[in-house]
């Protein structure tokens, strides 16, 4: 549970799970002490097991061969935190002093033996606290590799030195035989019964029932029912070895049922299956062996079949957090592609498609279930389908990087619009291309602002001609393309005197008026660029020398006859011209200078003419 916050319903049963429990270690850390009759209910428990399984199963007046009471110990002092530990600890050993006076080694070795046991409940929890304690009980491999090592390993065979040391100098057992003995019984005792116990005192088990709908209750009862009579039916006959036939149960219940069947079919095996055993039925009554030597071997048999089961658990478990995981992740990206105005699609390599958001509909006018499997370039205007292609390959070579295009698409098989795209190949998992997923916006909005930017980058305002930049690109483009052609500069003629004595904005009136006429006297591919001031520049691609003449020579004639009226007055006026011929290749500099120079010399012959490049 790394995604956080949980969204859908069972994520959110999940993580409520996980507060209420004190599987966090905050949550630990803050759970109470245990109030006095939980601590009594301890103590009794600690004491009726403990009891118990002295008087059934001290078969050779030595040690318990099967022993349950550090499960109870470990698995409470696994859900308080150590500085609570001290009462429980406390109330165990008195149960354990009482018992052991009662039915063990007698008084003289109640207290060590009551000291060891001890020591072995808190170090087998005090392991667990370190190394796993926010862990869901059965959940984890990891929390299972813990568990197995502190409670089936290092607490029992510390507690096993210790009690057989103390057994051979003060009551002259065999050190290795109750060593032996005291492990087995231990360890099994306490690896088959703590997760049930565990999953109790936490109040999973409560909440997992709770948490079962009434067909996986039926389903949970029928596979406890199930474990239960196939192990009875297994121990209760003593002429054919049956002992794999409960495993068939356990390992349904295991996979349909979770933790919580698990654990109770352990115990219902252990339970029934070691009864039974003392009894005296069973598959082990074949076997001609004293009764301890079939309790260890039983024991030996549980460890197997739990072994068989915790493990595969544990994996289920995993599999279905991350089931849940990539459900919660799988929802919130629905939840912003069908929200969204841009438009999520996945390719296959191939590139077609595979998964489209329902806002491609605003582009195709189908929705998306409808162009599964179509190729996209379809979508897009023909002029940008190879560039989408070459990009496209690009993307699946370049599959660490995200990919930025533009292109335009047609809506409708007419309307023309501009989109953005942000691709990023997709890999498996040992990082072969297997796709392309884009996220798509509409930019048709901005790429309108920007051409309009651009164009009125390069067109003059007051007389809507290309301005001096317009003139420049226009010009250089035609002298890279075209075969040649002529240029010509016209400036008004005392231009100064108009604004003197009629004002700018009839000054400026003139200056629209002869970008009308000069517009009016040219042809479609000629282009008339103001720059600046009243000079003004035509450019007549393909045009002769003569024919650029007479073409500005008209334009000349034309403004000298028109007289333009602004308020009461009207204003004539008249404009010089200089004509250079142009080369395909010249610069661009080169050609205004010589049109400039023709132009001076118009000027200082009298105005209003025209003077051709020599
Ligand atoms: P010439 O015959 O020698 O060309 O004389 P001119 O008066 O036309 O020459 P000059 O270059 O001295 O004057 C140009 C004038 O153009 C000066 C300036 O006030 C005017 N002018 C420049 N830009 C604008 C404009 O945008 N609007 C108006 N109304 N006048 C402008
Ligand atoms: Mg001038
Ligand atoms: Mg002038």
């Amino acid at each position: 549970m790394r995604n956080w916050p949980p969204t859908d319903p069972e994520i959110t049963y999940f993580a409520t799970r996980r507060l209420q429990s004190p599987r966090t270690r905050g949550v630990m850390v803050n759970a109470p002490a245990l109030r006095p009759a939980s601590l009594i209910s301890l103590g009794l428990a600690y004491f009726v097991v403990s009891a118990a399984t002295m008087r059934l199963t001290r078969f050779d007046g030595g040690v318990a061969f099967l022993w349950i009471a550090t499960a109870i110990l470990t698995a409470r002092l696994t859900t308080m935190p150590m500085r609570h530990w001290a009462a429980p600890l406390a109330i165990c050993s008195v149960a354990s002093i009482l018992a052991t006076s009662l039915w063990g080694f007698g008084p003289s070795m109640a207290l060590p033996f009551a000291a060891i046991n001890m020591l072995e409940g808190a170090l087998g929890a005090a392991i667990l606290h370190r190394f796993a304690p926010w862990r869901p009980v059965l959940d984890s491999h990891r929390w299972l590799l813990t568990f197995a090592l502190a409670t089936g390993v290092i607490a029992p065979l510390t507690s096993a030195a210790l009690a057989a040391s103390i057994l051979a100098s003060a009551a002259e057992q065999p050190f290795l035989r109750s060593g032996l003995n005291w492990y087995s019984g231990h360890a099994l005792g306490t690896l088959t019964f703590m997760p049930i116990f565990m999953l109790v005192m936490r109040g999973d088990a409560v909440r997992l029932v709770k948490q079962m709908d009434q067909r996986k209750l039926v389903e949970f009862a029928a596979l406890v029912a199930l474990v239960g009579t196939v192990t009875y039916a297994s121990f209760a006959q003593d002429r054919l070895p049956l002992l794999f036939l409960p495993i068939l149960p356990m390992v349904l219940a295991t996979f349909r049922g979770g933790a919580l069947s698990t654990a109770a079919s352990i115990v219902i095996v252990a339970v029934i299956g070691g009864a039974l055993t003392l009894q005296g039925h069973g598959p082990l009554a074949l076997v001609d062996a004293p009764i301890g030597a079939k309790m260890q071997f039983l024991q030996l048999y549980i460890a197997c079949a739990m072994l068989t089961i915790l493990p595969a658990n544990a994996e289920l478990q995993q599999r279905a957090c991350l089931f849940r995981r990539l459900r919660e992740s799988e929802a919130r990206y629905r939840l912003l592609t069908e929200n969204s105005t841009d438009i999520v699609i996945n390719l296959d390599v191939g590139g077609r498609l595979q998964f489209a958001s329902t806002s491609i509909a605003q582009i195709s006018g189908f929705e998306p279930d409808k162009l599964i499997g179509r190729r996209v370039s379809r979508l897009l205007h023909p002029d940008d389908a190879a560039r989408a292609e070459t990009s496209f390959r690009r993307i699946i070579a370049e599959p660490t990087k995200t990919h930025v295009n533009e292109y335009r698409g047609v809506i409708g098989g007419e309307d023309v619009r501009w989109f953005e795209t942000h691709s990023r190949a997709v890999t498996d998992d040992i990082g072969n291309v297997t796709g392309v997923v884009s996220a798509i916006r509409d930019v048709s909005n901005r790429k309108a602002h920007e051409e309009r930017l651009a164009r009125a980058a390069l067109t003059d305002a007051l007389t809507g001609l290309a301005n001096r930049r317009g003139l420049d690109e226009e010009l250089g483009a035609r002298l890279s393309t075209g075969s040649g052609g002529c240029v010509a500069l016209f400036d008004l003629d005392h231009f100064k005197r108009i604004n003197d004595t009629h004002g700018h904005a009839a000054g400026d009136e003139v200056l629209r008026r002869f970008a009308t006429l000069a517009r009016a006297s040219v042809r479609e591919q000629d282009l008339v660029a103001r720059l600046g001031g009243e000079e003004f520049a035509v450019v007549l691609p393909e045009a002769t020398i003569s024919q650029a003449a007479l073409v500005c020579e008209r334009l000349r004639h034309a403004i000298a006859s028109t007289s333009v009226q602004v308020g009461e007055s009207l204003i004539s006026v008249t404009v010089s011209g200089g004509v250079a011929p142009y080369l395909r290749n010249q610069s661009s500099e080169d050609i205004l200078r010589v049109a400039d120079r023709a132009l001076y010399r118009a000027k200082h012959a009298g105005r209003d003419q025209l003077a051709l490049a020599a």
